[in-house]
This record gives C-alpha cells, sequence and structure tokens, in this order.
C-alpha cells in the first residue's frame, strides 16, 4: 500500500498545478489522503468553478463526476478512477420516467414544479432543468424547497422521498399534504386515484446506507451510552430523525463533530462509517464518535469501488495521454447545467 501512495504522490507532484484531485467525505482515508479537496456534494460543486487545473480527478460515485464536468470549463477533463461506481438513489430514478410523470401530473391540469436532489444522473438534471426546476443537496434542501413553493404551487421532489419528508416537516408541511407516488413501468399507476393535487409529491427512492436505519438502532445507542447525542443524515427516515437530537447534512454532521472536541462526552453519529471513524480519529478521544451502525451494512458499496489503485491508474493515463474523461451528451449539458446553476445561485 505504501508502494501505491508514494506512486501516487510522485506522479501528482509531477503533474502539479495541471492536477487537481477531489474526494467526497464517504471515501476511505486510503483515498482521501491523495485529495486536494475532500468536502460534500455541494461544497464540491462550488469549488469546481474556482479550479484551474487541466486535469480534474474526482473520487467519488458517477453522478458527482457528471456534475463535475457540467460546472468545469472548457478544455478541463473531468476523470473518474472508477466510473461504474455509480449511487443506489441515484439509479431509483430515470429522466425518462421523471419526464413522464411530471407531463401526466401536467396534464392534469396540476401545477408542478421538479426539485431534484443532486445524486441524480445528468439526462435527470436535464428535464427537472427543461420544466423549470432546480437541484438541491442536503445542505440546502430547505431553502431549494422554500424556493420551489414560492414559484409554484406543488412540488415533486426526486428521488429521496426520505429527504424530502424531513425537509417537509422543517418548512412545517403538515404530513396531509405529502404523498409518496405509486409508479410503476408507465409512470404514475392509477392517476385517478392518487391524491396528486397534495402540496409535495415524492419519489419512491431512499439511500439504502442511511435508510437501512431504524428506531431500534437509536433506542439501542441511548442504552449502550447513556447521555449520548445522537446526529443523523437526512436521508434517514423522519421516523428515526425524530429520535435523534440533531439531523443534517455531511457538513453539518463534521462541524457538529468538531465543535464537540474535548466535550468529553459520546457522539452517534448515523452516516456513511468511513467518515464517521475519519472524525473518530480526528477527535483524539476527545470526544468519543462511534457510527450508529458499523461494519459493512454501514459503509456506501459504489464510494468503496474507488481505491488507491485505481486513483494511481487514473494518474498514470493522464501520464501516458490514455485518460478517459466523463463525457456528457450535448442535448443534456445545457438544462442540466441550468439545474445546478439556479441552485448555485441561489444559494450563493
Ligand atoms: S451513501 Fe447512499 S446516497 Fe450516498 S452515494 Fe452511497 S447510495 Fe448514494
Amino acid at each position: 500500500m505504501q508502494d501505491i501512495s508514494s506512486a501516487i504522490e510522485s506522479l501528482r507532484t509531477g503533474l502539479g498545478s495541471r492536477l487537481c484531485i477531489m474526494g467526497h467525505h464517504y471515501e476511505s482515508d486510503a483515498v482521501v489522503e491523495h485529495c486536494d479537496f475532500t468536502g460534500d456534494s455541494l461544497e464540491l460543486a462550488r469549488r469546481i468553478p474556482s479550479v484551474d487545473a487541466e486535469f480534474i480527478v474526482f473520487c467519488g460515485v458517477s453522478f458527482m463526476g457528471e456534475s463535475a464536468a457540467l460546472l468545469a470549463k472548457q478544455g478541463q477533463a473531468v476523470i473518474l478512477p472508477e466510473p461504474a461506481a455509480d449511487c443506489q438513489m441515484a439509479r431509483m430514478s430515470t429522466a425518462a420516467d421523471a419526464r413522464r410523470v411530471l407531463k401526466q401530473i401536467r396534464d392534469l391540469g396540476l401545477d408542478v414544479l421538479p426539485l431534484a436532489y443532486v445524486n441524480t444522473d445528468v439526462p435527470l438534471k436535464a428535464v427537472v432543468g427543461e420544466f423549470g426546476g432546480s437541484v438541491c443537496t442536503s445542505a440546502n434542501a430547505r431553502t431549494m424547497m422554500d424556493w420551489a413553493f414560492n414559484a409554484a404551487e406543488r412540488v415533486l421532489f426526486i428521488p429521496d422521498m426520505h429527504l424530502g419528508r424531513n425537509t417537509a416537516r422543517q418548512l412545517g408541511i403538515p404530513e396531509d399534504e405529502w404523498h409518496i407516488l405509486e409508479l410503476g413501468p408507465d409512470g404514475l399507476v392509477n392517476p385517478q386515484s392518487q391524491p396528486l393535487g397534495r402540496k409535495l409529491l415524492l419519489w419512491p427512492g431512499y439511500c439504502p446506507v442511511h435508510a437501512a436505519y431504524t428506531p431500534a438502532h437509536i433506542e439501542a445507542a441511548r442504552a449502550a451510552w447513556p447521555g449520548c447525542r445522537i446526529t443523523v443524515h437526512p436521508e434517514a427516515s423522519p421516523e428515526v430523525t425524530a429520535l435523534c437530537d440533531a439531523a443534517g447534512s455531511t457538513s453539518f454532521l463534521i462541524k457538529d463533530a468538531e465543535a464537540r472536541a474535548g466535550a468529553g462526552e459520546t457522539l452517534v453519529v448515523g452516516t456513511e462509517v468511513n467518515l464517521v471513524r475519519r472524525l473518530a480519529k480526528r477527535s483524539q478521544g476527545a470526544c468519543r464518535i462511534v457510527p450508529l451502525v458499523d461494519g459493512e451494512a454501514a459503509a456506501c458499496p459504489d464510494m468503496a469501488m474507488v481505491t488507491p489503485e485505481k486513483l494511481l491508474a487514473s494518474l498514470q493515463s493522464i501520464e501516458s495521454g490514455s485518460w478517459r474523461q466523463v463525457v456528457l451528451s450535448e442535448a443534456d449539458r445545457e438544462p442540466a447545467r441550468l439545474s445546478l446553476t439556479r441552485m448555485l445561485k441561489i444559494c450563493g
């Protein structure tokens, strides 16, 4: 492993300012240690326009690399160390399905605006841009949902029903104003019998890592560490977030853990386990930080597909001139970029 690490650093030094390596917080330490920038989806997207490097190697899943390619300057190449690493949640909604459903709702004479979580592919973001909507992240979902409700009578939140419901709660939208869509191969199942007039229509997608947390996990943590503080990512269900002390985006969870350094308390964090372990290491025992769920089940299998070996292979491909960059469909590029830049404009 040391050889791989040294080989990465040597190529990195050789490429100098021509290279920028970015990594999501959910990547392993062995990958993160080589990154120029780490962050959550919003932080990394915000950084892209100010990166001047010729090559952006993006250690994350495919939708993140696509977002980087959308925001990159002309001539910049975005390279994914493992292009097959995808987000399971993103795969739960396709552009064709979203277009069909939006059309079905509008054909019923209902005003609806799509708001898509950034965990979606570029074709879906393009549909969202085309229908006047925007992207959001877990860090700005509240601001963006508020924006969407000011622009339309109802919002279709795609694809994470849990983030949608948690955000609706924050905005004080009552549960009888939400509806989780029933979908089939032809879009809406029985549109006439679904309460599509409600304010918030939710795509029935979820993150298998965060949606696996249950109220029983919270009870077990409180029993194991009396007096502990429990924080969780809002991709967990509202039944779980309601039992926690706080719920927030990845950047919120990190800031919250850092604020507790030296507090001598136990902090139980419900998010991808690579990040929780890193937070525990960084706190150096000043505050005991433990994952809500540990082990393989709490790790994102797609993020884990990005390894130091694959990062090294990406850098070698740059050196040998055989790199493969993220290529976007020209038809999708502008509407998808519009859906992303709307968010960046509104949230600064
Ligand atoms: S942790 Fe969940 S939302 Fe994040 S990339 Fe993995 S499957 Fe997707």
